[in-house]
């Protein structure tokens, strides 16, 4: 192993010298498939870890099950108080365990360490709301009763999580379900399972500290099987996925097929649209951060950009001048901006693209190509790419579909109806952004004729969202909304209870049914 891979493993006390376990329910066991962690930046090999055998799983679903019926009966601040434990033990490891998601997963450094701040900042939010999630005493029509809408814990809520976003997906999870009463159950992306024994680990320690069993917060690494087998499960109350698209639709039916609640958090195809009064200080280095940062693997990059027709030279021309100042290196090394893909696959994906977009004679104004600089080998390094493909219209496959590379395709727009029509036209619903100094632009872009996706931006790229406002997108991203604002709704079973206090009992709207 490099030195630099091991610093950071011995870090969180992570030997790899074994095979590593990959699942945990109270104990850290696993006899199943062997998944690699491979370095995107060298492709070394970082760990094997053991995933869960059927059986393991299984039995892993029994256990969280167990758990559950303990933990819902914790009075909901004391669950509070754990999780505010459970922030300042990832708050101790935060620079190291930002060090291993750019390491693992290949953002880089500071986006990593990012990452990490936003589950310690969800858990703070989640300590508060243990102590708010109210319910509600309705009016009722019927003399001496009283109407209380009661949420409870729901049960057992499994959380499949993407490669991109390895440790802040999984905390907005498990920071309100458990606050919630839940016990989580957590199958990551194969290609990420260091990140997910790293947290799970500390997680482990505090619930272990407080008697709480491990199994509130379980962990089973694995694939496509064991993500299906969740899927399937009854004893699985709610399954929130965070992925494809692709897989999501399957994931969602198959949920639905046996009446189970699903939070789909899909792709995005996010675009921003700049009009002639923006102030383009603001949104070139903005547009340059969505389309480029986390090398476009976010599910809020920037991928589509609407140009007004007075500005789009002038913007290109400073576009590409940062473009062309990025240069790509090892995401863990200081003031690096530019890292890997996380796979070869990916790349793959990116040079599809990229020839697909030859095929159909669009401009490539810069990049194209992947880098085989001989300090890259073995790095799954590509250029940021920006395109004009020739058509707009956005049934093209090229503007519906998302690419999780660095490709940002542009086209020029000549009034902002025709550049809301574009941002909504595709199937994806996820971020949208609007730079204008405008306030009747403003109006027409957040009201019923703007923008249709879940984020809605204004001076704002399309990434980089905080925690206090519900995130997630509308249409083929899923509709899910987690995190801030109503989302910790979702988590809980809401029972309307009518109380009658009173020595009659009669019916609701007047009906008379004699006895
Ligand atoms: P993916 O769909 O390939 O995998 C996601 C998870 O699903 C993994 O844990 C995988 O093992 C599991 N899985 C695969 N097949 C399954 C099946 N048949 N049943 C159950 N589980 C199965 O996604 P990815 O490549 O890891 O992540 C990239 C995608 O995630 C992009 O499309 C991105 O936009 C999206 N994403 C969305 C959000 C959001 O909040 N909307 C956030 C991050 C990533």
């Amino acid at each position: 192993l490099s030195s630099r891979a091991s610093t950071v493993l011995s870090s969180l006390g992570i030997s790899t010298t074994d095979e590593l376990s990959g699942v945990y329910d109270g104990e850290w066991r696993g006899s199943g498939e062997i998944f690699k962690s491979v370095c995107p930046t060298t492709g070394e090999t970082l760990a094997r870890v053991k995933s869960a055998t059927p059986q393991e799983l299984h039995d892993a679903l029994g256990r969280t099950r167990e758990a559950y019926t303990i933990f819902r009966n914790v009075p909901a601040p004391r669950r509070g108080e754990i999780l505010r434990q459970i922030r300042e033990a990832l708050a101790a490891k935060r620079n190291e365990l930002g060090a291993l998601v750019s390491l693992e997963m290949g953002k880089i450094r500071t986006e990593g360490v990012g990452e990490v701040q936003e589950f310690i900042d969800i858990c703070d939010y989640a300590v508060g709301l243990s102590r708010m999630m109210n319910g509600n005493m309705v009016a009722s029509e019927r003399p001496g009763h009283s109407i209380l809408e009661v949420p409870n814990p729901l049960g057992v809520v499994a959380v499949l999580s993407a490669f991109n976003f390895p440790v802040a997906v999984y905390g907005w999870n498990l920071a309100l379900s458990f606050a919630a009463g839940n016990a989580t159950i957590w199958k990551p992306s194969p290609t990420t399972p260091l990140c997910s024994i790293a947290v799970t680990n500390i997680v482990a320690r505090v619930l272990e500290n407080n008697g709480i069993p491990g199994a509130v917060a379980g962990l089973v690494t694995g694939g496509k099987d064991a993500g299906e087998a969740i899927v399937e499960s009854r004893g699985v109350e709610m399954v929130s996925f965070t992925g494809s698209e692709r897989v999501g639709r399957i994931v969602g039916k198959n949920v639905m097929s046996r009446f189970g609640k699903s939070i789909l958090e899909l792709g995005g195809n996010n675009a921003s649209i700049v009009m002639p009064d923006a102030d383009l200080s603001l949104a070139v280095p903005s547009v340059f951060f969505g389309a480029v940062g986390t090398a476009g693997q976010r599910c809020t990059s920037t991928r589509r950009l609407y140009l007004h027709r007075d500005i789009a030279p002038q913007f290109l021309d400073r576009l590409k001048k940062l473009y062309a100042a990025v240069k790509p290196a090892d995401p863990l090394a200081e003031n690096t901006l530019l890292g890997p893909l996380h796979s070869k696959g990916a790349v793959k994906t990116f040079t599809d693209a990229v020839e697909h977009l030859k095929s159909i004679d669009a401009e490539i104004v810069t990049g194209g190509s992947i880098y085989n600089e001989a300090h890259l080998n073995g790095g799954n390094f590509v250029q940021p790419t920006i395109s004009i493909p020739k058509s707009a219209d956005p049934t093209d496959y090229i503007w519906k579909t998302e690419t999780f590379a660095p490709i940002l395709n542009a086209a020029v727009f000549d009034d902002l109806e025709q550049a809301i029509e574009w941002n909504n036209a595709v199937p994806q619903g996820l971020s949208s952004s609007l730079w204008t100094r405008d306030m009747r632009n403003l109006g027409k872009w957040i009201g019923p004729s703007g923008s249709d996706t879940g984020i809605v931006n204004v001076n704002v790229g399309t990434s980089g969202a905080e925690i206090g406002a519900a995130f997630g997108g509308n249409k083929g991203t899923g509709w899910g909304r987690e995190s801030g604002g109503d989302a910790w709704k979702q988590y809980v079973r809401w029972s309307s209870c009518t109380i009658n206090f009173s020595d009659n009992a009669p019916l609701a709207q007047g009906v008379n049914f004699p006895a």
